[in-house]
């Protein structure tokens, strides 16, 4: 039995007539850019979230990027950040004219509170706590932090989109929550695209400008800034998409439950949700000591993994002017070497998941 570890075409089939219904209206409209279906997505989309505003925006790293400017993070100014996560996280803070700074992790992939007190100095102006495979970060201590050193709050959400910390929804728990609509991501456009979400009312007033080159209305500019908008066929699509994301999500849990009971009992590490949490799965890692052996083993069966990632960020070639090293965050440089993401998507069959299962125990009953 093949298991690929994605399959985007699937998710398509319940809904692509739908799609090609609202595709073929806008054809005819018109409407591309800052239409009628971008406004609902964004209303829909807030309340998902349980935030006052929410923004469409041309893809993640753009929601990071210009949630950092309008911060005022520029240069001179440091955002510490978690170095096991998409250099995307690292990236946004350099090309606002920052200096992305690092702090280790814990077990669950997530910034360690206690690293990142260690971590701030006198130019620290922001954490970035990223909710690394759909598992929340812990964010009271990280909100505790903060407000004690004064002290922005940018969440990379990209990973997590209806992922829950003490029965509230990551995105609103910062000054500012960036979400990615990546294909490969829980909500995903055709395409790329992206989503700021934030209570904070001076904020969302400069971002809606920040987005559409500085303009306040169509003909007048307070600032020189970039076209970062959401597609409003994309914003279409992704109100389609929307009416069944809880399915989705709710798909995605069951799955990892399933990995989780079966997989019990082995000598490796789970991701099993605290009591305080209820993460979507954007991946399911777990963490063994004969990790290479596994994904070879796994592969011979016809089951694909993926190591998400096998290089850290303060480790990339990109990031060699900020001076790290081999040795400096020992938590995230020990799991590069046995972390494994199996495959969890909603429309993996149950058969899929069973042989998943079952062939990954044969691998530690030999
Ligand atoms: C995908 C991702 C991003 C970047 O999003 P894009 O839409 O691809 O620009 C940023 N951070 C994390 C953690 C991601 O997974």
């Amino acid at each position: 039995m093949k298991v690929p570890f994605v399959n985007i075409g699937l998710q398509h089939r319940q809904i692509k007539s739908e799609i090609l219904g609202i595709v073929s209206e806008l054809l005819d409209s018109g409407q591309f850019i800052l239409g009628g279906d971008l406004v609902k997505f964004e209303q829909s989309f807030a309340q998902l979230c349980g935030t006052k505003y929410a923004l469409g925006v041309a893809n993640g790293t753009d929601a990071l990027f210009l949630s950092l400017k309008a911060l005022g993070i520029g240069p001179g100014y440091e955002v510490i950040t978690a170095p096991n996560s998409f250099l995307a996280s690292a990236s946004s803070i350099h090309i606002a004219g920052g200096t992305p700074v690092f702090a280790d992790v814990r077990e669950d992939f997530n910034l360690d509170p206690v690293q990142v007190r260690k971590a701030i100095t006198p130019r620290t102006r922001a954490i970035m706590p990223v909710h690394l495979t759909g598992r929340p970060a812990a964010m009271d201590d990280i909100l505790a932090i903060a407000k004690e050193f004064s002290l922005a709050v940018v969440e990379d959400c990209a990973q997590a989109i209806c992922s829950v910390y003490k029965g509230k929804p990551v995105g609103g728990f910062g000054d500012l929550g960036c979400f990615s609509l990546h294909p490969l991501k829980n909500l995903s456009a055709c395409g790329d695209g992206g989503v700021i979400t934030t209570n904070n009312d001076a904020l969302y007033e400069q971002l809606i400008k920040a987005r559409n080159h500085g303009l306040r209305n169509r003909d007048e500019c307070e600032f020189w800034s970039y076209n970062s908008r959401l597609d409003n066929l994309q914003a279409a699509i992704l109100n389609i998409k929307l009416g069944k994301l809880s399915e989705w999500t709710a798909r995605r849990r069951e799955i990892a439950a399933y990995y989780i009971e079966r997989l019990s009992g082995l000598n490796i590490i789970l991701p099993i949700d605290k009591p305080s949490e209820k993460a979507v799965y954007h991946t399911f890692i777990i963490q063994s000591g004969r990790r290479d052996e596994l994904k070879e083993f796994l592969a011979a069966m016809e089951i694909d993994t993926k190591i998400h990632y096998p290089v850290p960020i303060h480790l990339q070639v990109a990031a060699r002017y900020l001076g790290y090293g081999l040795g400096d965050f020992p938590v995230a440089e020990a799991q590069t070497g046995t972390i494994l993401s199996l495959p969890v998507y909603p429309e993996l069959t149950d058969l899929q998941v069973e042989y998943v299962a079952d062939t990954f125990r044969k691998f530690f009953k030999n």
